[in-house]
């Protein structure tokens, strides 16, 4: 049976073979433990390379997803930063290690109180989770340093490109929601935006309103 430091060790070696290179980026996925985030039948493969149902019939993103996404939004100390898509609270629960303030809003209810309990046992005092529609952002909280969309949209939507500080960084996967998507790291310019496409990735699509749960 493989130990906790070995599987630890295993999961880093797995996301370093992927293109992650960031040290910080690789400490704060060794700090936080993929396992708190997932529940049930599927938390003995919390530390697979793979993307895992969540309640909501949402998904935990693949690790190495996590850690390349994160690398690309470059996140600084001083930085506020927003993410569209809670899930299981995973990916803002990684930023939490690296920024000053992190906000993250998710249409689901359920998955908000679920993320906020868990950043709660884990003692993550700057990461609150809000519920509401995120293709908004977050006006009350703008400008931000940093945005993470976790959900596939078809453009970049403009509120958020709105709330993104001049010099700051959008990291958002576009394309259709059932086919491979394209992930757009944004820059705002003193003149507009720059756009760069990272790689093809798959994600669930960012719909509008609120959901059900
Ligand atoms: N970042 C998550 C994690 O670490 O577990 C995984 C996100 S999951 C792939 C995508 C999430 O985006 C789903 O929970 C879905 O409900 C949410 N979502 C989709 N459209 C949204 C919207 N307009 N506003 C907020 N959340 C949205």
């Amino acid at each position: 049976m493989t130990s906790p430091a070995e599987r630890k060790m295993q999961f880093l070696f797995a996301l370093r073979s992927k293109g992650v290179t960031d040290v910080r980026v690789l400490t704060a996925m060794e700090r936080i433990d993929r396992g708190d985030f997932v529940r049930g039948l599927f938390s003995t493969r919390a530390y697979e390379d793979m993307p895992l149902p969540i309640s909501c019939g949402q998904t935990i993103s693949q690790p190495s997803v996590v850690a390349l996404m994160t690398q690309a939004l470059n996140v600084q100390p001083r930085d506020k930063v927003l993410e569209v898509g809670t899930g299981s609270g995973y990916q803002a629960a990684i930023l939490s290690q690296l920024a000053r303030r992190v906000y993250t809003v998710e249409r689901y209810r359920r998955l908000v109180r679920d993320a906020q309990k868990t950043f709660e046992k884990l003692g993550l005092t700057n990461v609150t989770a809000i519920a509401g529609d995120g293709s908004h952002g977050l006006p009350e909280q703008a400008p931000f340093d940093r945005i993470i969309v976790t959900a596939a949209a078809e453009d970049p939507p403009g509120p958020l490109l709105a709330q993104l500080r001049e010099g700051g960084i959008m990291v958002v996967p576009v394309g259709q929601s059932d086919a491979v998507q394209s992930l757009i790291k944004v820059t705002r310019t003193p003149d507009g935006f720059e756009y760069q496409e990272l790689r093809q990735v798959r994600f669930v699509p960012l719909l509008e309103g609120l959901g059900q749960e």
